[in-house]
């Protein structure tokens, strides 16, 4: 017998001798050790690794082969190398195989397989080494995962090392952060900050260096010529942070990056077109406070017009001009009140959280319709409403208003029937006031509620105000206004309200 056909062993000896020696080793090898026999690929001998990775004992093993063990796509692809080592002689590496195991479920080996020919050259065994590589494996996955998640995070990524003396070149960059950059990924490999974005490194560079120097990790908006398009400015919300290598003196600056161009434009709409309201409200204010004045002396005057000529009679048309004069005065003065009124919603508005009794709020506007519901035997449906938050005696004037408007234009003849309404969206009441009056043509409906829009002036009183404080009082409360309506049939007011 050759030193081949001796290898095959059941339980190891003494090391006694050479052969006795070398089964030790191969019996404490931390590796899987297997050999089959070439013929058939039966195990003609396991080691102690290979039991308590398979998790079977030689004794089950020896004389069988993998499909006594292992699933058929695996033990086809096992025999499969097998067969390829006695094909292609020398040692075959099988870099990554799984393999179902007893009592470890799925783990991964790496494989080398080589031939043992007998004196004659002939395939006698096939000898394996594997090893257990399933931690490196599942690190690899978990590495993968994580290059991934860089790589197609919805969020600007970038990776500088930093060389010294204020130069940081790209390490690493994701998907986002290059569009931001108006550059590919490859562009930014290797190359540094002022190399990439020569516009923005001298804005960057200090805040860099000083996260570098400090290790405080820094958060901020930066705003910049856009590098996609020069000729805008754009704004960034950023974090950098430093990070410094296990292994060596590596450093590296770490940064996340979101364009907030979109928002910043709209933010700075909203503070002008706030500011502009702001300013428009105190002209309006300050406007109507000072026509106060004027328009209540030309009243005086005309009264003075009238006491100079007690008793006699006034010329020609005047009397009818004195007239005019006054109700033009009256209206004067009732519109600057309605301007003050509207103004005043902003500027001496309450607090808008506290709870409100909106069913309080119509009883209370009903108590001050009493004599108008009794004279026209106007029909009141309500139901409960829903308590919201804000200004009561701002929401007061809403319901007022409104009821106040379902009376006052009603069908001459018709009985006044009005029905208020309430429910809820889950974020706000929504509240309606429905009428059997007039209704208002379609194509007025827009203008409703801009200031000082009368659709029915003829024989009633009113300067157009009431329907534009309204909707100013809801709009404030982040409540919106809409009108449904149909002449000659009526009208339903519907509002929103933030429920409490
Ligand atoms: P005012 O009542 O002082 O004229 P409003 O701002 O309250 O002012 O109303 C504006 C106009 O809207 C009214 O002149 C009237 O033409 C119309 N309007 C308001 N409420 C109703 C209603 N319930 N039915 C029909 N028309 C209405």
């Amino acid at each position: 017998m050759d030193q081949n056909t001796r290898l095959p062993m059941g339980v190891p000896g003494e090391a006694d001798d050479d052969t006795s020696l070398l089964r030790l080793i191969v019996e404490h090898i931390p590796n899987m050790i297997f050999v089959k026999e070439a013929a058939n690929l039966t195990f003609v001998l396991f080691n102690r690794a290979g039991e308590d990775l398979l998790g079977y004992p030689r004794a089950e093993m020896l004389g069988k082969n993998d499909y006594d063990f292992f699933p058929t796509d695996q033990a086809d692809f096992f025999t499969d190398k097998d067969r390829n080592v006695f094909e292609a002689p020398g040692v075959l590496d099988i870099p990554r195989e799984p393999i179902e195991t007893r009592d470890q479920g799925r783990r991964w080996l790496h494989t080398k397989k080589v031939p043992i020919v007998d004196a004659d050259g002939d395939p006698a065994y096939l000898l394996g080494i594997s090893e257990d590589i399933t931690e490196f494996v599942e690190t690899e996955d978990r590495l993968r995962i994580y290059e991934q998640f860089l790589r197609e995070a919805p969020i600007g990524l970038c990776l500088y090392e930093y060389e010294g003396d204020g130069v940081y070149r790209c390490h690493a960059i994701n998907r986002m952060m290059a569009a931001i950059n108006g550059r590919s990924v490859d562009e930014h490999l290797g190359a540094t900050l002022s190399e990439i974005v020569p516009q923005m490194a001298p804005t960057l560079q200090p805040i860099w260096d000083r996260v570098m120097e400090s290790g405080d990790t820094r958060h901020g908006e930066v705003s910049a010529p856009d590098p996609r398009r020069p000729d805008e400015e754009a704004w960034w919300l950023t974090s950098y942070c430093r990070l410094r290598a296990t292994n060596s003196a590596r450093q590296f600056i770490g940064g996340a990056v979101q364009d907030i161009t979109a928002l910043k434009r709209a933010e700075s709409n909203l503070r002008q077109a706030l500011a502009e309201n702001r300013d428009l409200t105190e002209f309006a204010y300050m406007a109507s406070h000072d026509l106060k004045t004027p328009i209540r002396n030309v009243g005086h005057i005309a009264e003075l017009i009238r006491e100079e000529f007690a008793g006699r009679e006034l010329p020609g048309d005047v009397p009818l001009y004195l007239e005019e004069l006054e109700a033009n005065a009256r209206r004067g003065q009732a519109m600057i009140d309605g301007l003050l009124r509207l103004a005043r919603v902003q500027t001496e508005g309450g607090d808008m959280t506290r709870q409100v009794d909106t069913d309080a709020l119509v009883a209370g506007a009903l108590r001050s319709l009493a004599g108008e519901i009794e004279a026209t035997g106007a029909v009141i449906e309500r139901e409960p409403l829903p308590r919201v938050a804000g200004d009561a005696a701002q929401l007061g004037q809403v319901f007022a208003n409104l009821l106040a408007n379902a009376l006052k234009y009603r069908r001459p003849g018709v009985t006044p029937h009005i029905d208020v309404r309430g429910g809820s969206d889950g974020t706000y009441a929504v509240i309606s006031i429905s009428d059997n009056g007039i209704g208002i043509p379609h194509h007025q409906k827009d203008r409703l509620f801009t200031m000082f829009t009368r659709l029915h002036a003829a024989g009633s009183d009113g300067e157009g105000i009431g329907l534009a404080l309204v909707r100013r009082i809801v709009e404030r409360h982040g409540g919106t206004i809409s009108v449904q309506s149909q002449p000659d049939i009526g009208s339903t007011f519907t509002f929103s309200l933030p429920l409490l």
